[in-house]
């Protein structure tokens, strides 16, 4: 026995490539994984698009940011940023180079799948009172039946007012939720595929069920919940119709696995990407190309409406840089790149017939970086082209940063498209990057520490880089 290198080992090191993770490529990331995602629990715990810009705007005041001013003569290294309609942000670091030399853009969505409450919602039925809800987003409905939820939104009230709803989370506040037949009545339910064991019409959260004391009123336990609404918030039943109010799973963040490696919280699809990017951007200092870091709204139910990445806001910001700056718009879009960072599918064995094992994506490996999703024939995929790969990929390697690349599953299994279409259909290069997540879209979905803090440098190396474009 020799430890020498027979010519096939050598040859397969030279010319194959040899997946790890990074557990076993960097095992010490943890502890300093584990530190970053301590203030991704804290980002976690804003469950709406709104929660999340409120959260955001006093960080970015203490880190030298100010509201974006059209007409405004930035400097290198500035910071600045623009809210659209309490829902969507972008932020920005000004680069050193014009912005006609092209922007850094990644985006992200704050908005994650839910049960959004119907127009008129509050209703009474055998003596106990309810929220009716649809839901927003793809969801597996049974999913979200006997777990605690938290009711979140904003009320316009008719004086003028607005109401800020946070019920349900914390721990001396109450549990709403809804609830599911007992299993020795379900033998017909039992039956049913999935998507009808429980449907949309039974997704009504339990809310009281005491009466209010007057013989002479008709839904007594309706109007004495109403009457709780009412003194506290000054909500009215007719107040309902103009506001946004939803139900979301009520539990905390939490680390997971003996290990601690894991976190398990809802809303991670796309918040582990939105907080990586957030805190890439805080740490650019001064870059050579201008950085747009977007959270945007409305991702779930396909981008649509004015907070949607479809909306003109986002280009008439970049115009509004462009004008500023004395140049034209579309040169600033066809010299920028943009990371389109939404998570993705990990690998789980419980269902690994769905995935296709050499063009899979795993947790622990690193963020994904996906040349083209879509479905059947790569239909409505924004598809990366090779020099974009590249050129990320380059990046990628002279900043240390560890990725992985595969398909979302097998093909034909499903599929979809994602927010990269809507950015690079202004011209910008674009190619999808994101955290693998274990249980996407469920109540509660699990993802790798070492992934997010991955990245994070990831993004972070991009925003850091001086390579020019050149395709
Ligand atoms: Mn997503
Ligand atoms: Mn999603």
């Amino acid at each position: 026995m020799t430890d020498e290198k027979t010519k096939g080992q050598l040859l397969a090191e030279d010319i194959l490539t040899d997946p790890k993770t990074l557990g076993e490529t960097h095992n010490s990331i943890l502890s300093e994984a584990s530190e970053f995602c301590e203030g991704y629990k804290g980002f976690l715990n804003n469950k709406t698009e709104r929660e999340v810009v409120e959260y955001v705007i006093p960080i970015l005041k203490e880190r030298g940011y100010t509201e974006y001013v059209r007409g405004t003569k930035y400097s290198p290294g500035d910071k600045f940023y623009k809210v659209n309609r309490n829902k969507t942000i972008l932020m920005c670091t000004k680069g050193k180079r014009p912005v006609a030399d092209g922007l850094r853009v990644s985006v992200a969505h704050i908005d994650s799948p839910r049960l959004d409450f119907k127009p008129h919602p509050i209703f009474e039925d055998a003596d106990m009172a309810y929220f009716k809800t649809h839901y927003y987003g793809g969801i597996k409905k049974y999913q979200w039946t006997t777990i605690p939820l938290s009711i979140r939104g904003v009320v316009k009230l008719a004086n003028g007012e607005s109401v800020t709803v946070r019920i349900g989370e914390g721990e001396d506040e109450p549990a709403l939720m809804i609830t599911d037949l007992l299993i020795h009545l379900a033998q017909n339910q039992m039956r049913k595929t999935a998507s009808e064991v429980i449907e949309g019409e039974q997704l009504n959260i339990l809310i009281g069920s005491w009466p209010f004391d007057d013989e002479k009123v008709k839904s007594k336990v309706k109007l004495a919940v109403m009457n709780i609404l009412f003194e506290k918030y000054g909500i009215r039943e007719g107040d309902f119709e103009s506001a946004e109010l939803c139900a979301v799973p009520a539990f905390k963040p939490r680390d997971m696995g003996l290990d601690r490696s894991m976190i398990a919280a809802y809303g991670q699809d796309d918040s582990s990407c939105a907080y990586a990017e957030f805190m890439a951007e805080l740490d650019t200092v001064e870059p050579e190309y201008g950085t747009v870091t977007i959270f945007a709204d409305k991702e779930e139910t396909g981008s649509d409406g004015v907070t949607g990445m479809r909306s003109f806001f986002f280009r008439d910001f970049i115009e509004d840089l462009a004008q500023d700056e004395g140049c034209e718009v579309r040169h600033v879009l066809r010299n920028s790149i943009c990371l389109s960072c939404d998570v993705g599918a990990a690998f789980d064995p419980a269902f690994g017939e769905v995935f296709e094992r050499n063009n899979t994506t795993y947790l622990n490996r690193g963020p994904i970086l996906t040349k083209y999703d879509g479905s059947r024939g790569k239909y409505s995929t924004n598809d990366a082209s090779a020099e974009m790969m590249a050129y990320i990929m380059g990046i990628f390697r002279d900043a240390d940063i560890v990725w992985q690349t595969g398909e979302l599953g097998k093909i034909d299994q499903g599929g979809g498209g994602t927010i990269a279409s809507e950015i690079s259909v202004h011209n910008i290069d674009t190619v999808d990057f994101g955290v693998p997540v274990l249980s996407m879209h469920a109540p509660i979905e699990v993802t790798s520490k070492a992934d997010i803090y991955m990245m994070y440098k990831a993004v972070l190396a991009v925003y850091n880089s001086s390579k020019p474009k050149d395709f």
